[in-house]
């Protein structure tokens, strides 16, 4: 396989915490959260105050075949508790919200001063109380979008497109990129 950024050299640990997750209608789109979060380059998913079994389980059957075991998804979480985990030095809370500050303005001061990061993202509308505890209320453009593309950009951005070449040395398969079809390998 060609040359690719082991989870160990992008030298901050980046968690989720999944807010508001109903889990008859959100499944999918949390799925999809933890998707990103894994294969962005963060180390885990909290799933707040609810327990989603089904969501653990499609984790699970992508980090068997694509590997990342690190990655896990906790769920049932009190997200107070989560964010008092990260209330200390150099770790900070980023809520992603359309109401925050443009990420272009504060990334440099994210990637300066927090050695490990709570990354917040919503469903519906997020209680006022996450926005004061927060320490940056970040906006991936000032228009109402999704939690899926902000997790992304917000994790491109502190990367700096690092974590595409993102590999798994845990994967049971890998992809040969090609132009056209599919080219899957297993590892010997
Ligand atoms: N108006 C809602 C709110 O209270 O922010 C939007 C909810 S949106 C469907 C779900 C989540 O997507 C939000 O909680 C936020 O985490 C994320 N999101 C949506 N648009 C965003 C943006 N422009 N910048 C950052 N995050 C965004």
């Amino acid at each position: 396989m060609s040359s690719c950024t082991s989870a160990e050299t992008l030298e901050k640990h980046v968690y989720v915490l999944r807010l508001g997750h109903r889990p008859h209608r959100d499944r999918r789109i949390t799925t999809h959260v933890a998707l990103v979060a894994r294969a962005f380059g963060a180390r885990g998913l909290y799933l707040a105050d609810v327990t989603d079994e089904n969501v653990k389980q499609s984790i699970a059957k992508v980090v068997s075949r694509w590997g990342g075991s690190y990655f896990k998804v906790v769920d049932g979480v009190s997200p107070f508790e989560i964010i008092r985990q990260f209330k200390k030095e150099k770790s900070c809370v980023v809520h992603l919200t359309m109401y925050g500050l443009p990420v272009d303005s504060v990334i440099r001061d994210i990637v300066e001063k927090c050695e490990e990061i709570l990354v917040i993202v919503g469903a519906e509308k997020v209680d006022r109380v996450f926005y004061d505890l927060a320490d940056y209320n970040v906006a991936i453009g000032n228009q109402p979008h999704s939690e899926v593309s902000a997790l992304a950009i917000f994790l491109d951005r502190l990367w700096q497109g690092r974590e595409m070449s993102l590999c798994f040395p845990d994967a049971k398969y890998y992809i040969v990129p090609s132009a056209r079809g599919k080219v899957v390998k297993p590892f010997e």
